[in-house]
C-alpha cells in the first residue's frame, strides 16, 4: 500500500470515528505524519497509534490531534498556544488552521529536533521555546486558544485561563479520579468566568511541572 492510500485509510477511519470538520481532516492530510515519526517507524505513521519518538515521549494518537484540534474550534485569524512540542506534529497540523503557533517543550532535544522539521516543512508561522508549559507563554498572551497536549493533574489550570482572551477556549486532557481521562474544554466567558465541558475518554503522556535541565536532558539523549 503506498502512502497516499495509507493516509486514505487514517482519514477514512478518523471520519468514521466521528472528526466530521473538513478543515480539520483537511489539515490532518497536508501534514507528514512520516516527517515526525522515527525511521523505525515510517511504515506506522499513518496507523491510528501513538508512537514513540525518545525520550520517553510519544507523538500522539491521530485520532487524538483531530479530536482535540476539532474541540478547539480554530479560526484562520487566531493565536493559538500548544503547551507539550514533542514531535512538533500536532503543532504543525494547528498552523494550518490559524495564523500563528505558539508551542512549549521541556525537554530541550525533542524541541531542537521539532524545529528543524518546522524549518524542513517551511512551516514558517510557529514559534517554539523550552520551558514550563504549565506557566503559559505570559509574554506572548493573551491567546484565542490553548491547547494542552500532556495530561495534566485533576485540576484546571487558573494561570492559563488569565492568558485567554474572553471567548477563548483551552482544550486539555483531565485526570478524572473515577473515570480516568478525558478531553475536556474551558470556555472564558467573560474576565472572571469561564465554563467547562467533558468531550471523550483518551490516554495520555503526563504533564510534568518545570523543564529539564540541559545535561540531564543530554545525558537521557545519549542513553
Ligand atoms: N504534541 C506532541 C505530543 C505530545 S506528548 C506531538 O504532536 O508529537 C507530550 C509532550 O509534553 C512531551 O513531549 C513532554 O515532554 C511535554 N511536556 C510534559 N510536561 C511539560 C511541561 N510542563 N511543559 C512543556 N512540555 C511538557
Amino acid at each position: 500500500m503506498s502512502v497516499e492510500q495509507r493516509k486514505i485509510r487514517l482519514i477514512m477511519e478518523l471520519r468514521q470515528a466521528g472528526v466530521v470538520d473538513l478543515r480539520v481532516l483537511e489539515a490532518i492530510e497536508r501534514v507528514p505524519r512520516e516527517r515526525f515519526v522515527p525511521g523505525s517507524f515510517q511504515d506506522q505513521a499513518y496507523i491510528n497509534r501513538a508512537l514513540p519518538i525518545g525520550h520517553g515521549q510519544t507523538i500522539s494518537q491521530p485520532l487524538v490531534v483531530a479530536e482535540m484540534t476539532q474541540a478547539l474550534k480554530i479560526g484562520e485569524r487566531m493565536k493559538v498556544l500548544e503547551i507539550g512540542t514533542g514531535s512538533g506534529y500536532q503543532a504543525a497540523v494547528l498552523a494550518r488552521l490559524c495564523r500563528r503557533v505558539y508551542t512549549i517543550e521541556r525537554y530541550r532535544p525533542l524541541h531542537l529536533e521539532a524545529m528543524t522539521r518546522f524549518n524542513e516543512l517551511r512551516l514558517h508561522n510557529i514559534t517554539a521555546r523550552v520551558g514550563d508549559g504549565t506557566k503559559g507563554w505570559p509574554e506572548q498572551a493573551p491567546f484565542d486558544r490553548i491547547l494542552i497536549t500532556a495530561v495534566a493533574a485533576a485540576e484546571i489550570p487558573e494561570q492559563m485561563i488569565s492568558q485567554l482572551t474572553v471567548g477563548g477556549m483551552i482544550v486539555l486532557p483531565f485526570r478524572d479520579e473515577e473515570r480516568g481521562e478525558r478531553i475536556v474544554r474551558v470556555v472564558r466567558v467573560d474576565a472572571e468566568d469561564y465554563d467547562v465541558e467533558e468531550l471523550n475518554p483518551v490516554k495520555f503522556v503526563p504533564l510534568v511541572a518545570g523543564a529539564l535541565p540541559d545535561d540531564i536532558a543530554h545525558a537521557l539523549r545519549r542513553r
